[in-house]
């Protein structure tokens, strides 16, 4: 009656509820990565070390024999760290063989066929388990499945325990999927976790009116990237001409209209007419950004002025149906001529932009451009 209380439940309930608390551990670490330092270490081996013991003495005490050892290594392998796990998994017949030697006096010497069976474990899970691997969970049965099994006989058998009957391996098989239940619902929980950190970045990083990268992105373009002499990005710094104007005409929805119309377009065009790598932002109010990647300062140039002819070809519409032409003035500069600097690139394309204005609107002006 305990075997049946504590194969399939009890100690399947300590080896998940001991994986969360591990997840929980490892995410607060990993969300501070960069100083991860040797005590993290001592962290990591130090839980590791209290869950496995509580899993051998709950099994040896409410048993008479190890069972599940092996577990804690696998569900880390496969669902935390491969690495974590596999540290786990070559741990766990030093903790195995120690606290059998210090709590019933065995002889230490078992950890030997230990630490082989140990190693199987881990090349098994590692074949298994690589990138992109297909059926996952049905591995992750199979193989624990399999080595909890073998584990309870081979650890039996160097220790004389006694497993009394062979229903042990049917509680144990239901213990197994009692384990892969909880793990299914751990992943999605995970996977909702996940998703709602891509969209909370994705509102970070993008502008909710266009679309277009934000402020915040723009800001962390300047401040991450050093400056690189060999860099060649090309800096095309845009503002939509009297869009004051327009808002007192017509009003600041009318106004969002026409950002978005003008967003679109220009992400449009970029998509259509340009192969390298290119980001757009929306720094400011009415105020663009163009960062085109490893591209001719020229060739930017007549792209940015065919998208001018292109966009003078159509209008944007009021909700009243009313159509206006939406106009812009861009200034153009690129790191080459700055030394690889992106603050100083951008400060001669924002003051090639306020000639444009000053020419009176409508133009793009490009000093350092030979066309
Ligand atoms: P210029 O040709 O010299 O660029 O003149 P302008 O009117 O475009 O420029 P100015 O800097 O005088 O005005 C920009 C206006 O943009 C002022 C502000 O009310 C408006 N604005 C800023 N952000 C938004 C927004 O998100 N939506 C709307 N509708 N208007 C905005
Ligand atoms: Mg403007
Ligand atoms: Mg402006």
């Amino acid at each position: 009656m305990t075997d049946l209380l504590v194969i399939p439940i009890v100690l399947p309930l300590l080896v998940t509820s001991l994986l969360f608390s591990k997840y929980a551990f490892y995410k607060s670490v990993s969300r501070h990565k960069r100083d991860k330092t040797d005590l993290t270490y001592f962290g990591f081996a130090l839980l590791f070390i209290t869950h496995e013991y509580f899993l051998l003495s709950l099994s040896m005490n409410l048993l008479g024999f190890i069972s599940f050892e092996y577990v804690l290594g696998l569900t880390t392998f496969f669902w935390i760290e491969k690495r974590y796990g596999g540290m786990i998994l070559s741990f766990t017949p030093i903790v195995l063989s120690c606290y059998l030697s210090l709590s019933l006096g065995k002889n230490l010497i078992n950890i030997i066929p230990e630490t082989i069976l140990a190693v199987v474990v881990i090349t098994l899970a590692a074949l298994l388990n690589r990138e992109n691997a297909k059926h996952l969970f049905i591995k992750f049965f199979i193989l624990t499945t399999f080595v909890t099994i073998y584990s309870t006989m081979f650890t039996n058998y160097i220790y004389k325990f006694k497993v009394q009957t062979h229903l042990i391996f049917l509680y144990q098989i239901i213990g197994i999927v009692f384990i892969c239940a909880n793990l299914y619902l751990f992943n999605l929980q995970r996977y909702k976790e996940k998703t709602e950190l891509v969209n909370l970045r994705k509102h970070e990083s993008f502008d909710a009116l266009t679309g277009l990268r934000n402020f915040f992105s723009f800001n962390k373009m300047i401040t991450n990237e050093k400056n690189d002499p060999s860099r060649y990005w090309v800096f095309l710094m845009l503002d939509i001409d009297h869009f004051k104007s327009f808002n007192d005409s017509y009003g600041h929805l009318e106004g969002n209209r026409v950002l978005k119309y003008f967003s679109n377009k220009i992400k449009s065009y970029f998509d259509e007419n340009i192969s390298a790598t290119y980001r757009i932002y929306r720094y400011g109010g009415e105020e663009f950004c163009i960062v085109i990647e490893n591209f001719l300062i020229d060739e930017s140039f007549l792209v940015i002025n065919d998208f001018r002819e292109e966009l003078s070809k159509d209008d944007s519409v009021t909700e009243k149906g009313l159509a206006v032409p939406v106009s812009f003035s861009c200034g153009v500069a690129s790191t080459q001529a700055h030394d690889g600097n992106i603050r100083k690139t951008i400060s001669f394309a924002d003051k090639a932009l306020y000639e444009a204005k000053k020419d009176g609107r409508g133009e793009n002006i490009c000093p350092e451009c030979k066309i």
